[in-house]
């Protein structure tokens, strides 16, 4: 007898293809179940999924067809899995199909089912035989004693609010440790930020217990890895194999069958938030996670979240208050080692409004960085903006380096003499004489990073270090890492003391552990101050908190380290805050701030983008959607913000519009949300529209 199995295969996102397929059996096969089917003239990866056979709708014009395999020895996809990608497409508007697919590595999808068979033999199971021991690990501090006793103890979900430098790392590797130690399955998630942060992660935690449970126990999972590696940790994790997997967010989706902890470290970080098909926020799936997994499990069983920061998100801030809050926060506010010389770096301004105009630097942070080279310690300037110059200009006509193809300007690189826009690629030579006047005289307007550093050279010239050699500098961003392993062979010029100045973009202000680091400077970083996007303060304070971070985490050193901050606004709130290390008294203020306006995290966002031929046709098709809108379900309970044009409207011809759609309820936005797609679909279809080229939604949006 045959069955009719019910199918997600890869759908583009708003097609008409029915979200679920279905297909012709022999066999039952249980939801989960990978399997090859025909689509059209392809075949095709899909997913056996939960609906019966009813609810799926067969591909309207085809006959229902017979699979055309199974993946044989490899698990179905468990139903929390299943519901997380569920949850992740109907929460984020995109197709099921879409979401359950990326979710797996890409080579599932191009081998044949006979290759990832010999791939799954590859994979060696289990602990080495005889137990070497753990690595040792620290003896706690006090804080982290604590904050580990309150994580066994509560339900969570935790926020970690641990100072940079105050071991929120070790927490983590002892919570997984003891989670391990005590559940012989027990598996464990830990996310970061940043594809470049996880090899320091990385090795931190195979030294730790590579060593008691086996090489292929301690998994990664980033974009930055081959398809063959990216196949073989999801296998791992898949098959329980790798008790730990480490990634960045894509590893939210990582089938873990026994998955009990989950670890967001830098939870505020922007890069969780994906900025391309579904816009997830790998955060706040990672809490919905651990809440499913947890469904049903006796208390103080189930999966348990830890997010950690030294400047927690606004959203988690709040979540975690001391009154209603649902999250516990955990607090570690001093740094490891409490001697004087690992208390937080010292924050001085320098008041540019003081300085003579266009002084790149002032004089004292001048000063201070000659002290430091010259007794061997290190300095980082930052600043975010990479090139040479931001414009180049015509000194007689008005002739600026537009791109023809963006709203921007190019960006004049010194090193290959180009003009690069660094929003659609286009690059072209400077041209020697103005194009449109033919005038000489091209002068460079601002600066960035490459001319800093060239600027530095020159300033530091005369300066020696402590053996008599000349200073080095060098310079981390990515004009200058573009190169594969050029990041990390930076890194370690920088960690071998061989680099005296380093300058950088805001790459180098996150997480890097640096250890003789004395002197951070932030130039110029006014531009947050007055954004017209309500995160933007949010954002600077956590950026130069960071930065700051990097100072001084060496508790041998001596020396007190200092962030410097150059502003035309010293007076600001925002820096008096920074000052104090208050991250708590700026987040007061902003969220009342937020509470006033009624913003997140005390209203509910989501953004809808068009992109067009024109920018008539993409507001139009907004203004239409909208205007379409009066019957959807909670239509009176969302707002509805007129179209606008997007901060930079034009990139690569297209033309960009956005419109905000706000509510003080979630579930109205997302009610909302789910009835109006069909509006936006079938207003998409109407002649008027043709030149609107694509149009997505982004929930809970981060920049507006
Ligand atoms: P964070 O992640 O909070 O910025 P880390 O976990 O990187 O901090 O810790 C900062 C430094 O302190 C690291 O070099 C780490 O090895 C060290 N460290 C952490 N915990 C301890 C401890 N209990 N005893 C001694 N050193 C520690
Ligand atoms: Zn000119
Ligand atoms: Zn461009």
């Amino acid at each position: 007898m045959n069955h009719c199995l019910s199918v997600v295969v890869q759908t583009p996102a708003h097609s008409a293809i029915a979200p679920i397929l279905c297909y012709q059996s022999e066999l039952p096969l249980a939801p989960g179940t990978l399997v090859r089917v025909p689509l059209g003239k392809r075949e095709t990866l899909g997913v056996v999924w939960d609906e019966s056979a009813a609810d799926a709708s067969p591909l309207p014009e085809l006959a229902l067809r017979p699979l055309s395999g199974v993946l044989q020895g490899i698990a179905p996809l468990n139903a929390n899995w299943r519901r997380l990608v569920g949850f992740t497409a109907s929460y984020y508007q995109r197709s099921l199909g879409e979401v359950a697919l990326a979710a797996l590595p890409p080579q599932l999808r191009d081998l044949s089912p006979v290759q990832v068979g010999r791939r799954l033999k590859r994979i060696r199971s289990g602990a080495v035989g005889d137990a070497a021991p753990l690595a040792a690990a620290q003896t706690l501090t006090v804080e982290q004693t604590e904050a580990l006793q309150r994580f066994h103890s509560e339900p969570g979900p935790f926020l970690l609010f641990g100072a940079t430098g105050s071991g929120k790392t070790e927490v983590y590797l002892q919570a997984v440790q003891q989670l391990l130690a005590r559940d012989a399955l027990a598996q464990a998630l830990v996310m970061v930020p940043e594809i470049n942060l996880t090899p320091q992660l990385e090795a931190r935690f195979r030294e730790r217990f590579v060593g008691t449970y086996g090489e292929d126990a301690v998994a990664s999972m980033h974009s930055g890895m081959t398809p063959a590696q990216r196949l073989k940790s999801w296998l791992a994790a898949h098959q329980g194999v790798a008790r730990i997997v480490l990634g960045t967010r894509m590893a939210v989706f990582a089938s873990m069958p026994t998955l009990r902890l989950i670890v967001v470290d830098e939870e505020h970080d922007p890069s969780y938030k994906s900025q391309e098909g579904a816009r997830y926020s790998a955060r706040d799936l990672a809490v919905y996670r651990s809440q499913l997994e947890s469904e049903g499990t006796a208390p103080g069983q189930g999966c348990r979240v830890l997010l950690g920061s030294a400047t927690p998100s606004m959203e988690s801030w709040h979540h975690s208050r001391a009154e209603g809050g649902r999250y516990q926060r955990l607090l570690m506010p001093s740094r490891v080692g409490a001697s004087a010389s690992s208390t937080l770096p010292r924050v001085r301004l320098v008041d540019m409004s003081q300085q003579p105009k266009r002084t790149v630097f002032s004089p004292p942070l001048l000063a201070a960085m000659q002290e430091r080279i010259a007794r061997g310690e290190q300095s980082m300037i930052f600043l975010n903006r990479r090139g040479y110059a931001p414009v180049l200009q015509c000194a007689s006509c008005d002739w600026k380096s537009e791109c023809p193809h963006c709203s921007a300007y190019r960006v004049f690189h010194k090193i290959d003499r180009s003009l690069r826009c660094h929003h659609c690629g286009f690059t072209e030579r400077v041209p020697r004489a103005c194009p449109s006047c033919g005038d000489l005289d091209l002068v460079t307007v601002g600066r960035g990073t490459e001319r800093l550093e060239e600027q530095l050279c020159e300033l530091l010239a005369e300066w020696r270090r402590p053996d008599g050699a000349l200073v080095r500098i060098a310079r981390i961003d990515a004009d200058s890492t573009r190169l594969k392993g050029a990041l990390q062979e930076q890194l370690a010029q920088v960690h071998s003391g061989e680099v005296d100045v380093l300058v950088g973009t805001q790459m180098i202000a996150k997480g890097h552990d640096f250890r003789n680091i004395t002197l951070v400077a932030a130039l110029n970083p006014d531009g947050a101050l007055f954004s017209c996007d309500f995160r933007a303060a949010e954002r600077l304070f956590s950026l130069l908190m960071q930065a700051a971070g990097r100072a001084g985490r060496d508790a041998s050193q001596g020396q007190q380290s200092e962030m410097w901050i150059q502003t035309m606004h010293a007076k600001h709130a925002l820096f008096t805050a920074l000052k104090k290390h208050d991250f708590a008294g700026f987040a007061a203020q902003q969220l009342q701030e937020r509470e006033q306006a009624a913003m997140p995290p005390f209203s509910f966002q989501a953004l809808v983008r068009a992109e067009g031929r024109s920018q008539e046709v993409a507001q139009g098709f907004l203004q239409a959607a909208s205007a379409a809108a009066a019957d959807v379900p909670d239509f009176e309970r969302v707002t509805l913000y007129p179209p606008v044009p997007m901060s930079i409207q034009r990139v690569a011809n297209v033309e960009r519009a956005q419109m905000l759609v706000e509510s003080a309820s979630r579930v109205a936005l997302q009610r909302f949300l789910a009835g109006w797609h069909e509006v936006l679909q079938s207003t998409r279809r109407l002649p008027t529209h043709k030149g609107l080229i694509r149009w997505a939604v982004d929930v809970d949006p981060l920049a507006i």
